[in-house]
């Protein structure tokens, strides 16, 4: 597969249960049919995003990009609860394309939730 951003290949990621693939040059990550949504929830699988360096924050700013598997223009999408991680979406096959550095982000807002949700049940508990 070529990646939609910088046009290297995209290997996959051995996990398998994260249905996704990586790019070799910018390092982008390539979901599969809305798996980002799972991925999300598997332990460290932010660890398998590269942290963003000059040369791959320049493809940030590339957003008219066509699916890599289906080669439909993409929609531009946002978090909506983080809304500075900006990722593109296909709605034909439902793959999501994050910019390096942008998964890592998205899949730890979770815990630190998680660790917030816990302090106020805390605090309720008290009161
Ligand atoms: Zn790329
Ligand atoms: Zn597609």
């Amino acid at each position: 597969m070529e990646c939609p951003k910088c046009n290297n290949t995209m290997s996959e990621i051995p996990d398998m249960a994260l249905s996704a693939s990586k790019c070799n040059g910018c390092h982008g990550i390539w979901f599969r049919d809305g798996s980002h949504e799972t991925a999300k929830s598997i332990k460290d699988s932010g660890e398998i995003d590269t942290p963003s360096n000059n040369a791959a924050s320049a493809y940030n700013s590339v957003r008219d990009i066509d699916c890599p598997e289906c080669m439909k223009k993409m929609i531009k999408m946002v978090d909506k609860t983080q809304l500075h991680i900006e990722f593109e979406a296909c709605t034909y096959c439902n793959g999501v394309f994050f910019d390096a550095g942008e998964f890592k982000d998205y899949s730890e807002y979770k815990i630190l939730e998680r660790v917030k949700q816990a302090f106020q049940t805390l605090r309720s508990n008290l009161s």
